[in-house]
């Protein structure tokens, strides 16, 4: 029998659900394997054992007095340091927020205890989800279950290798750039952005208010499914949240793909692309036209622009949202300052990492007098463009199909040195969240290094329903056993 951990949240749920195990014994089996893997890990920022035991014995006692104990019934839930939760601390794996405690649940953490989730505590990620590694981190370094040595992707690294090593079934991550899709990527697990909008974002710490979505990490498309039914729909404290219903999204998984219309961006494929990962994204996409699918190529012109133009307006909309971060209201306040200037001054240089520093910098400098126009005001032109190439491109097709991460996971340290080696990760992505899109990368199978590739698939703002009914598709007829990371 495979053991509780291994599980997925839907199957979790049915058991749970049926009185066939305890939301109890499913958690402690989730805390043992923390226990068992964590010290390899390093996913977790916070573990909370007494809280999740209490949660979960809430959930039995409902199951027991007959009453419905929910969609996410004893699914045990990692949640990224971004979001905002009452109980533990909510640090942005920043030093400016160390000891902070938020007076307030994220909406989808409210809905999600309403359903019944039990959460195990929260997971490292980049700085203020600036990153794709991990590594700007200030509170500790996450390994890649699959060879210890590789980062797990950012920056929800702590969300990917969570799920991977099996340390909870679902995880929440946030995506301003690829920050869900590049580290499932790398990890070999299911991560879905939804269409900006589709999500409440209130209670996540803004990055960049224009680009930023939450979304699940998950072992399989049917938990990104259930779990995006639970987290979407409008909310009143987000008046960016689109005011559609919450549809049950794991209706749409109807394994019927035929007619479905898969565009392939010929800027993807491309030299840029290694060859074992084109390889393995070309063998997937083949496995849609064995659906039924039909594979035609579609053109993005303006892609190339989009790391650009994304650096531009995400480091803007930084350079604001995080001004309130100065001393004065949340977290690390210098001790020894002698004027409020200084105070300012000296809080903010001692506790922001240096690529906090480096976006609020250039964010300042392309927002400033004289400059506004050459670079903040192009940028929103050129992304106004990059969108129109969607639109254009969704008129040939329903899908559109890419390489989610340029190569497989690199080791510490690879990428470092060298910023815009490292904002390349996100090439693929990136797009996606200028346009609004959908998009969820689906693991294609491992490397002859063993580590995970894994594809792309995008679809037309709000169309996640064809975009989870396509990625069902892949998943239950490409044939790959992914098997379990060595975490060795
Ligand atoms: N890696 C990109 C960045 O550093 C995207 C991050 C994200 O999606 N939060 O900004």
């Amino acid at each position: 029998m495979t053991a509780w951990h291994e599980k997925t949240a839907h199957e979790i749920r049915d058991l749970v659900r049926r009185g066939e195990v305890t939301a109890v014994e499913v958690t402690k089996s989730y805390l043992d394997r923390i226990a068992a893997v964590e010290s390899k890990v390093d996913a977790y920022t916070q573990v909370w054992s007494d809280y999740a035991l209490e949660q979960a014995a809430a959930v039995d006692g409902r199951v027991r007095r007959g009453e419905d104990p929910g969609q996410m019934a004893g699914v045990p839930i990692a949640l990224k340091e971004v979001l905002c939760t009452q109980h533990g601390f909510t640090t942005c794996a920043s030093k400016i927020l160390e000891g902070f405690r938020s007076p307030y649940d994220a909406t989808v953490v409210r809905k999600l205890a309403q359903a019944g989730a039990v959460f195990l505590g929260k997971v490292n990620m980049d700085e203020f989800a600036m990153g794709s590694s991990t590594e700007n981190s200030a509170i500790k370094t996450t390994r890649n279950p699959w060879n210890l040595r590789c980062v797990p992707g950012g920056s929800s690294g702590g969300s990917a290798a969570a799920v991977a090593a099996d340390m909870c079934a679902v995880s929440l991550g946030s995506d301003t750039g690829g920050s869900i899709r590049q580290p499932a990527c790398l990890c070999g697990c299911v991560g879905i952005k939804p269409t900006y909008g589709r999500v409440s974002r209130y209670g996540l710490v803004a990055f960049a208010s224009s680009l930023d979505q939450i979304g699940p990490l998950t072992k399989d498309v049917q938990d990104a499914a259930l779990t995006l039914s639970v987290i979407c729909g409008k909310d009143p404290l987000d008046a960016t949240s689109a005011d559609l219903p919450a549809p049950d999204f794991t209706q749409a998984l109807t394994g019927d793909i035929r007619g479905l219309r898969v565009g392939m961006p010929r800027e993807c494929f491309t030299e840029a692309l290694g060859p074992e990962m084109r390889e393995k994204v070309v063998t997937a996409i083949d496995v849609l036209r064995q659906q039924g699918a039909e594979v035609v190529e579609v053109s993005l012109p303006h892609s190339e622009y989009a790391i650009a133009v994304y650096y531009i307006i995400c480091t803007a909309e930084a350079s604001a949202n995080l001004a309130r971060f100065d001393g004065v209201r949340y977290g690390f306040r210098h001790p020894d300052v002698k004027d409020v200037r200084e105070m300012y001054v000296k809080s903010k240089s001692a506790a922001f990492g240096p690529e906090v520093k480096r976006r609020i910098m250039l964010g300042t400098y392309v927002l400033s007098s004289g400059y506004y126009d050459a670079y903040y005001l192009k940028a929103q032109k050129v992304r106004r463009l990059i969108k129109e190439d969607f639109d254009r491109a969704f008129e040939q097709c329903d899908i559109i199909a890419t390489p989610t991460s340029p190569t497989p996971a690199f080791e510490f340290g690879a990428k470092t040195a060298d910023p815009l080696e490292m904002y390349l990760s996100d090439i693929y992505t990136i797009s996606t969240n200028l346009a609004t899109l959908p998009g969820i990368s689906l693991p294609c199978g491992l490397c002859a290094s063993g580590l995970p590739a894994a594809i792309q698939l995008m679809a037309r703002p709000f169309d996640e329903a064809t975009l989870l009914r396509a990625a069902h598709c892949y998943e239950q007829n490409s044939g790959i056993q992914m098997g379990k990371p060595p975490i060795a």
